[in-house]
C-alpha cells in the first residue's frame, strides 16, 4: 500500500502524488481523478510540476513496450518507452495503467521510462547505462511508481515461462509475475543505489490508480512527469 502522505492535492481536487523531495528534482505522478478529463489534467502538469516559466515544454513518447530510450530532442515519432533531457525546460511525461513507471535523477539528467512485461524482458532497464552514456547510476535517486503487482499480475503458463524462475510465482493453478523485483534486480546490475519503491499496486489501490487489467480496453491512464534541475 501506498504512503498515503505523498498524496497531494491541486486546484480543481486534482490529486497527484509528489515525488519532488525523493528525487531531488520536479516530478510525480497524477493518479485517479475521474472527475477531469485525461487531456484537461495533461494541460495542467506543468503547474501541476511548480514549474513556473513559459518555456517549459512537455515531451512525450509514443509508447509501444519497446526497448528504446530516447532524448527528448530525439524524433519522437519513433516508438520508444524512455525518455531523458538535461534541460530544465523539458517536463517528460509517460502515461501507464498496470505498466511500471521508473523515475530516474542523477543531479543533471532526468528519465522517466514505462515498463511492461514485454520492455523488462527487451531490457529497457540495461539500456539505461547503453543510452544515456554518462549517467551516473551509483549517484542516482530512483523511484518505482505504481504498477501491477505480483498479487494481481496473472500471467498464461506461455508467458510466465519467459521470466526466470524467481520471478515466477504458482499459486492456485495459476502464475502471477513478479515485475518490480525484476526491475530492482536488473537495476542493481547497472549500478543503481538508492531505489525507492512505492509499493503500491495498481490493481489492488482501485480508489487511486487506474489498472488496465481491471478497467479494459477504455482504461484511463496514470501521468508521470519528472524534468532536470530543479
Ligand atoms: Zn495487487
Amino acid at each position: 500500500m501506498i504512503d498515503r502522505l505523498l498524496i497531494k492535492t491541486f486546484k480543481d481536487n486534482i490529486r497527484w502524488i509528489d515525488l519532488t523531495d525523493i528525487l531531488g528534482t520536479p516530478a510525480g505522478i497524477i493518479i485517479r481523478n475521474d472527475h477531469l478529463l485525461e487531456n484537461d489534467l495533461q494541460k495542467k502538469i506543468v503547474d501541476i510540476s511548480n514549474s513556473q516559466s513559459s518555456t517549459i515544454k512537455i515531451y512525450r513518447p509514443i509508447q509501444k513496450h519497446t526497448n528504446r530510450i530516447v532524448a527528448s530532442t530525439e524524433n519522437l515519432d519513433i516508438p520508444a518507452d524512455g525518455i531523458y533531457s538535461q534541460s530544465p525546460n523539458h517536463l517528460l511525461v509517460i502515461r501507464t495503467a498496470d505498466c511500471i513507471p521508473l523515475f530516474i535523477y542523477d543531479g543533471r539528467t532526468a528519465a522517466v521510462l514505462h515498463l511492461g512485461w514485454r520492455g523488462i524482458i527487451g531490457g529497457i532497464v540495461a539500456n539505461i547505462k547503453r543510452t544515456i552514456s554518462q549517467f551516473n547510476c551509483a549517484d542516482a535517486k530512483a523511484v518505482i511508481g505504481p504498477g501491477i503487482g505480483r498479487c494481481c499480475f496473472e500471467v498464461s503458463p506461455e508467458v510466465a515461462l519467459i521470466f526466470d524462475s524467481e520471478y515466477r510465482i504458482f499459486n492456485d493453478r495459476k502464475y502471477y509475475i513478479d515485475l518490480e523485483t525484476m526491475v530492482i534486480d536488473e537495476m542493481k546490475k547497472q549500478g543503481f543505489r538508492q531505489i525507492h519503491s512505492l509499493n503500491a499496486c495498481t490493481f489492488c489501490e482501485s480508489d487511486l490508480f487506474y489498472s488496465y487489467r481491471r478497467e479494459g480496453e477504455d482504461v484511463r491512464h496514470l501521468l508521470s512527469f519528472i524534468r532536470a534541475g530543479g
